[in-house]
């Protein structure tokens, strides 16, 4: 589809530049032959001086005429070679320019179509082992009670999966264009206090120590949003630490802009996972399974592309079996 897309975008570049060439050549030989003519005419009277007889005007129209037709020749074959000559040189640059134009359309598509097929993956698998046993219960005549309600258990576990996956797809597809961030200057301290909040349940459930030292320094931002951000990076904190272990929310302030860290002293990732984990549906440790730690790889790209909507990033420092440290990067407040 591209190979031809790219041909036909070559062959419209080429056109225009062809024709604009060919016009220009066409006025540029119009004028010459004008101005031939014209310079001919003007040298009569130098001639006619030396020559007196009535053959002479008969004589110089032939050499007139000579002239102006070998000059003619002359300035055709020279326009149609700067022509072949732009012609090559045009392809190349309309082939070279067709290509530009393309790729970033070729490279969202090709990442569009990676995407579709990943969360169909990711979906048909909980379907997928749904069907088969309800599949094998409906063909055992003995099923009793209490096999049925461990395969409603079972099943309901497929479906909050699911459930968690669809949600996930939705938070993705939501933050597609700033359109509906509402941006004012909001207070990081805020911002963290709500992720803590929000994270409540999940830090009461591990042993997990939370200390939260962000300063209310104001940057530019949708709190919500900001907050989102914060809940799926401390989650990440949480989920992936040991017991007992400790996390720290920090903030600084560097140039214009403000860096909100979350440090974990977790498992940490390893420098070959770490250049992916903002890639949709990437789990650096697949061996953990999505029923240990629940998670499907899509968080931090829906908070990397939060961040980015915000003028933002994140970066990730981490050294396998020490922790991780996730850093939000966010343009401080004009007031501020
Ligand atoms: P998930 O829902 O699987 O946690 P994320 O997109 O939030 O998805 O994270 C992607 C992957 O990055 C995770 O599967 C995990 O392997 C790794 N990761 C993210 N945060 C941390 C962390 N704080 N410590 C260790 N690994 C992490």
């Amino acid at each position: 589809m591209f190979k031809s897309a790219t041909f036909r975008l070559t062959a419209s570049y080429l056109g225009i530049l062809m024709a604009i060439s060919i016009i220009f050549s066409l006025v540029l030989y119009n004028v010459s032959v004008h101005e031939l003519h014209n310079d001919l005419r003007r040298q009569l009277p130098y001639f006619q001086q030396f020559q007196t007889d009535d053959s002479f005007g008969q004589g110089f129209a032939g050499f007139e005429t000579q002239q102006e037709i070998t000059s003619k020749h002359r300035l055709q074959i020279q326009l149609i070679l700067v022509n072949l000559i732009i012609l090559v040189a045009a392809g190349g640059a309309s082939y070279w320019l067709a290509r530009r134009s393309l790729k970033p359309i070729e490279e969202a598509l090709e990442a569009q179509s990676r995407f579709t097929a990943d969360a169909s993956h990711e979906l048909r698998t909980p379907l997928t082992a749904m069907k088969s046993e309800i599949e094998v219960a409906l063909r055992d005549p003995k099923l009793s009670p209490k096999d049925t309600k461990a395969l409603l258990a079972s099943n309901l576990e497929e479906i909050n999966k699911l459930e968690t996956l669809s949600n996930g797809l939705l938070r993705l597809a939501q933050h597609n264009s700033e359109d509906d961030k509402a941006f004012s200057a909001v207070s990081l301290a805020k911002v963290s206090t709500d992720a803590v909040e929000r994270m409540s349940t999940v830090i009461k459930s591990r042993p997990v120590k939370v200390f939260n030292e962000v300063e209310p320094t104001m940057v530019w931002g949708d709190r919500q949003h900001l907050t989102e951000v914060l809940a799926i990076l401390l989650d990440n904190a949480i989920k992936y630490s040991p017991a007992k272990s400790s996390v720290r929310l920090t903030s600084r302030v560097q140039g214009n802009f403000a860096y909100l860290s979350v440090h974990d002293k977790g498992k940490g990732i390893g420098a070959e996972d770490l250049p992916h984990i903002f890639d949709r549906f990437y789990r650096a440790d697949t061996s953990r399974s999505k029923d240990k730690t629940g998670g499907y790889g899509l968080g931090l790209s829906i908070a990397k592309k939060i961040a980015e909507l915000h003028g933002g990033s994140i970066e990730a420092t981490s050294q396998l079996g020490k922790g991780s440290v996730f850093t939000l990067k966010l343009p401080l407040s004009i007031d501020s």
